[in-house]
């Protein structure tokens, strides 16, 4: 769920295009959300919502109040938060919601450079008061760091930094080529593959936050260990993901295309969850054209690549951005991330 467009940052590797614009999610939108997921009640699943896509505490302690009391009990909430805004009133939401909170951050000063407030200044002690009112009223957060130059040392210092904070969790993101950002991370696979190695031998001689990473890498490991085959892994449904923009378009596959445009087959999205329920658009979205070049790239991916039983291969926003089309394959960010850290996990060292 995207509440708002709009975000008090402006991250110089921020992908995201209309982070300068207050489009704020009205209540329709997300009742139609909300009603689709009552809807799914019976079905014996919990459902998660992630609130993101703009700094979603800009829309303020009422207006968010307003749009979390829509849904219906026993929704899992998360929020992926600059942490700048956090005070004793959104702790007091969170409690009341039991949102899960996960804050962006960097790891140590120094690797928040690019982190930058509207005005270009650092937004670091900011952020670190934000973490500080979280700790200080006990509310478990979890950690999401992007990582522009994985040289020696860099794992060392984001995980320490992890563990100094107290997150629970930290997961890494090698830094993209995406959106309205148009220049990733430079460094080499090899490099990458350093840097989980590294990363990961830090958490083994000190685990005391999960690492997101080494957790996919094991869940697939245990899934072949304990007797799934990788021709079963590979022919799982791929993940829809619906994400609902402010406006109600819905995109499928990657949060990361919403609001943006194909050349040919214009919006990525698969229509409005006002107009039509998030259910019959989710089950018709096979069919549209920009949808069907994704799933292509998803089935090159199973056909050729060695990393696809860890990786899925359904990554279309990195494959447009970097390749201009969906049905690729290999883009830069799967060797640095998805490829890197499986890599990683077998260099790890006791
Ligand atoms: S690692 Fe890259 S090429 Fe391989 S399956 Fe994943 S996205 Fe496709």
């Amino acid at each position: 769920m995207q509440p708002t467009t709009f975000c008090n940052l402006d991250c110089r590797y921020c992908y995201l295009p209309d982070r300068s614009k207050r489009l704020d999610m009205p209540a329709t939108v997300n009742r139609a959300a909300a009603g689709a997921v009552a809807r799914w009640r019976d079905s014996g699943h919990r459902v998660g919502v992630l609130w993101h896509a703009g700094e979603p505490l800009t829309v303020g302690v009422r207006k968010f109040d307003e749009l979390l009391s829509d849904w219906p009990d026993g929704t899992a909430h998360q929020i992926q938060t600059n942490a700048t805004l956090i005070d004793e009133a959104w702790c007091d939401l969170f409690d009341r919601y039991q949102v899960r909170v996960s804050v962006s951050v960097d790891g140590p000063g120094d690797m928040n450079a690019g982190r930058v407030t509207r005005g270009g200044g650092p937004a670091w002690r900011r952020i670190t008061a934000g973490i500080a009112v979280l700790r200080r009223r006990g509310i478990p957060f979890h950690v999401l760091s992007v990582v522009r130059d994985p040289a020696p040392g860099a794992a060392r210092s984001v995980y320490a930094h992890a563990c100094a904070i107290g997150a629970e969790v930290l997961g890494i993101l090698p830094e993209e080529t995406k959106g309205s950002h148009g220049e990733g991370s430079s460094a080499d696979r090899g490099a990458w593959v350093a840097f989980f190695a590294e990363l990961f031998t830090q958490w083994r001689a000190h685990p005391v936050v999960r690492l997101r990473e080494v957790e996919s890498v094991a869940n697939c490991y245990g899934a072949v260990r304990s007797g799934i085959t990788a021709a079963e892994v590979l022919s799982m449904p791929v993940e829809p993901i619906p994400t609902v923009a402010y406006n109600g378009e819905v995109t499928v596959m990657s949060p990361d295309l919403a609001g943006f445009r194909h050349p040919e087959h214009g919006a990525f999205t698969v229509g409005n969850v006002v107009r039509r329920p998030l259910e019959e658009l989710l089950g018709g979205a096979g069919s549209v054209p920009w949808v069907r070049e994704a799933l292509a790239g998803v089935d090159a991916c199973r056909r050729t690549c060695r990393y696809a039983v860890a990786c899925g291969g359904s990554w279309p926003a990195n494959k447009f951005f970097e390749l201009g089309r969906l049905d690729g394959t290999e883009t830069n960010f799967c060797r640095n991330l998805h490829q890197a850290k499986t890599e990683g996990a077998l260099l790890c060292h006791p």
